[in-house]
């Protein structure tokens, strides 16, 4: 299994952080290990002091598939979730200077979790989801996904192109503005439409 995470999906986030609007899709992996043991905490590594979350619709694959054209791409996911990217910005930024992979500031252990699954069926319309982050109650960031430069069949069809997609793999599809710092005890729940899809205690 493995995650795949797209960059820079919704426009004021690309801006918040001082990057271009993409033209064309940008991807990266995060390992199995990134999802922590279920109901575990998220413990800040004592690599950064600088771990954001970014808060992501979640796609899970359903088949495998390469090469999967757009106009299919709907076949190849029935469910949905809330992911958060921990990202250690720090790292990232250091990393982003030097012109080296920024991978390591993304993909460390915990840095994935996930919330439970829905069925597509279950919303009115995927293309057009609200959701949010509150942290300690407060909202920190609220998308919607008719915001996403690219659509989820865009991205499973560009994706495809490069990396064979299998039953279990899940896709990061891409955080709204209003990206911040997480703190020690902070209280962190995502939801969709209203409903609760994932908590995280920091510690
Ligand atoms: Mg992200």
């Amino acid at each position: 299994m493995k995650i795949i995470c797209v960059t820079r999906n919704y426009k004021q986030h690309a801006l918040e952080l001082n990057n271009k609007i993409p033209t064309e899709l940008i991807f990266f992996l995060k390992p199995e290990t990134a999802i922590p043991i279920k109901g575990q905490p998220f413990f800040i590594p004592d690599f950064s002091n600088e771990i954001h979350y970014e808060l992501e619709v979640v796609i899970k694959i359903n088949k495998t598939g390469k090469h999967i054209q757009e106009r299919f791409a709907h076949k190849y996911f029935d469910e949905l979730s809330l992911g958060i990217d921990f990202t250690a910005r720090d790292l990232q930024s250091k990393l982003k200077k030097m012109s080296f992979p920024w991978e390591m500031s993304k993909s460390f252990d915990g840095s994935a979790p996930i919330g439970f699954f829905v069925k597509k069926q279950e919303f009115k319309d995927i293309n057009n989801l609200n959701f949010e982050l509150t942290v300690n109650n407060d909202i920190k960031q609220s998308g919607n996904t008719k915001n996403m430069i690219f659509s989820f069949n865009h991205i499973i069809s560009y994706v495809s192109k490069y990396i064979t997609l299998k039953k279990g793999d899940l896709i990061f599809t891409g955080t709204p503005k209003g990206v911040g710092k997480v703190r020690k005890n902070d209280f962190l729940i995502g939801k969709i439409e209203g409903k609760q899809i994932i908590q995280i205690k920091i510690k």
